[in-house]
């Protein structure tokens, strides 16, 4: 069995998302894997606390300028242990802080097999007739499950960073808004039918307060998607 797959590891887990800025959960968890034999996972953890404490100090000024060889070698030690899986996943501390992703990926959209009809018509010109079944990727739904409401409970996500869409500013200095637009298109300026049911976008009603810059509308985003995931049941 995978130490992932272990009820002590998703108990260790959720001790972490409960207290993520917290170290002491996360070094418990690193003397767990020590246990079982990971001892690569296990040390990759305790590097990466020891690298954003390291930081922490110095940014108090309790080191001298020059050469940070402390901090070189944390980065090297932590670079060779970095658990596999996909290089966009940003790790701190240990585990992953922020994922980036294509807002489908995260929430979930249309049946990448089926376009989202949840039927595969079978137009080979061998067969007798034309026919229609089922798609078995999505079981007839026409969608596709998310990965962000079981993420938000594998790994203490703090940020999640939609690389499919742009936030977009209808006159020069702002306020910033969201569109459900791709990347690139033309934003459209009356979105309402567009908003998906979840409602994860900005919502255009000045209900909430204005995103003044770039950066405000990248943060509402990610905040707005993970309390979506969050809200989500659990999904196996
Ligand atoms: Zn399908």
């Amino acid at each position: 069995m995978k130490y992932t797959d272990r009820p002590r590891w998703k108990d260790l887990i959720a001790a972490i998302i409960a207290a993520p800025a917290d170290d002491l959960p996360r070094l418990v968890a690193a003397d767990w894997l020590d246990s079982v034999g990971e001892y690569g996972r296990a040390e990759f953890i305790r590097i990466q606390c020891e690298l954003v404490a390291h930081e922490a100090t110095k940014k108090t000024g309790q080191h001298h300028n020059g050469p940070d060889r402390a901090r070189k070698s944390l980065v090297e030690q932590a670079a060779l242990l970095m658990p596999a899986g996909s290089p966009k996943d940003t790790y701190r501390r240990g585990f992953v802080c922020e994922v980036h992703c294509k807002l489908d990926e995260c929430m979930g959209g249309p049946c990448s097999s089926c376009g989202g009809s949840g039927i595969i018509h079978n137009d080979m010109h061998y067969a007798k007739h034309y026919s229609s079944e089922t798609c078995i990727t999505c079981k007839g739904t026409g969608g596709q499950r998310g990965i962000g409401p079981n993420f938000v409970r594998e790994q203490p996500i703090e940020r999640i960073t939609i690389t499919d869409r742009e936030p977009y500013v209808p006159v020069r200095f702002g306020p910033w808004y969201w569109y459900n637009g791709q990347l690139g298109e033309t934003p459209n300026i009356h979105p309402q039918s567009d908003l998906p049911p979840e409602l994860v976008w900005w919502d255009r009603n000045y209900a909430s307060p204005p995103l003044e810059t770039r950066k405000q509308a990248e943060s509402a985003l990610s905040d707005r998607l993970l309390a979506w995931a969050k809200s989500q049941p659990v999904r196996r």
